[in-house]
């Protein structure tokens, strides 16, 4: 599965790490293992992406290897770049946000086109990319990330596991979505082997709040509807409320599922107005239904279990459209 990545990676001494906009921890964790891995062979590595590290996953970037991408600051790497690695990201350059353009003009250079390796896990992949390792099935690109290092002959450092293990653990919601495969608990295992504390990354992941932020979800558990049955649990967020707790939109990693809490919940719905007045869709299933149609119609995407997209208009209307259409899709398939 590797060979055509490893002669890449032989051949090349400039690379580019990129991902998708608004990074998680699979998205963050991938880049820093592979940056950590390529630079132990003794390569040129720059991470670079489209969107700041959210506030709240700061803990797991301490020499700040990722950067945002300006223009001014970075053309000049993209430039020289050989080798574009784009992680948890095959839906292409628009899904890796404003550094996209720049890079896919540097892959199509006439005269010495960079090389671009997708790695992801992701449903429906865009051609996009020179080389591309897209497994469906893999609970998290750092699973991906793990298979790469591991028979290429690398050495899980400590950082290397703890990375793949905060992706792994987020990307799976704690060991429980449907991807979730023995794989994915014998890499893990691994990772705990190599120096990764299950402990210690758990709390710096979900027990390190700002109090803001848990009087929010409080309010959000609050303002929890249902519908179709109660087979969909809804929640709309506008900017009045952020500003009045204090929470910024891209902080609000964990919301979209608080709803599947409920019995009976078999779709959680979280619509976000963001600081641009744009609307950020979160759709959350049980695995009895595949919501990532419905974040594909509104120009997103995701996992059948886990899916989200941006949308313009207004809030209500956004909501009340998805709701009608995710109590349609509840009702053709139960
Ligand atoms: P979240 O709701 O947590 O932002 O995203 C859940 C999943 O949906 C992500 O892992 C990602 O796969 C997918 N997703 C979210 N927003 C977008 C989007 O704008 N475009 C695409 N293609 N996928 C998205
Ligand atoms: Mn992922």
């Amino acid at each position: 599965m590797w060979s055509e990545v490893n002669r890449v990676i032989t051949e090349r001494q400039r690379f580019i790490i990129t991902t998708h906009t608004n990074p998680d921890l699979d998205a963050l964790g991938s880049e820093l293992a592979l940056d950590e891995y390529l630079r132990s062979l003794g390569k040129e590595v720059s991470i670079l992406n489209s969107d700041s590290v959210p506030r709240a996953l700061r803990f797991v970037d301490p020499e700040r290897r990722v950067c945002t991408f300006s223009p001014a600051r970075h053309q000049g790497k993209i430039d020289e770049a050989e080798t574009i690695f784009v992680l948890d990201a095959s839906g292409g350059w628009e899904r890796v946000g404003r550094i996209g353009q720049a890079l896919a003009a540097s892959a199509q250079r006439p005269w010495d086109r960079a090389t671009v390796i997708c790695i992801d896990h992701h449903p429906d992949p865009i051609d996009f990319a020179h080389v591309s390792v897209v497994s469906p099935d893999a609970a998290a690109t750092a699973e991906l990330i793990f298979d790469l290092i591991t028979q290429s002959g690398g050495t899980l450092t400590p950082s290397i596991s703890r990375w793949l293990y905060l992706a792994i653990l987020t990307d799976t919601g704690s060991f429980r979505f449907p991807k979730t495969s023995l794989e994915t608990h014998r890499i893990a295992a691994s990772l705990i082997e190599a120096g990764a504390d299950p402990m210690h990354l758990y709390k710096q992941v979900y027990e390190q709040y700002p109090l803001e932020l848990v009087r929010l979800k409080g309010h959000a558990l609050n303002s929890l509807q249902a519908e179709g049955n109660g087979q969909l649990a809804w929640c709309a967020l506008d900017q009045d409320t952020l500003k009045a707790y204090g929470v910024k939109s891209a902080d609000l990693d964990g919301f979209p599922g608080l709803g599947m809490q409920i019995g009976g919940v078999r779709v959680s719905l979280l619509c976000v107005e963001t600081p641009k007045g744009r609307i950020k869709v979160s759709l959350r299933s049980d695995g009895s239904v595949a919501i990532n149609q419905v974040a594909a119609q509104l120009g997103g995407g995701g996992h059948p279990s886990a899916a989200g997209a941006t949308v313009d208009g207004d809030l209500a209307q956004v909501t009340a459209k998805l709701v009608a259409d995710v109590v349609a899709l509840l009702e053709s398939t139960s």
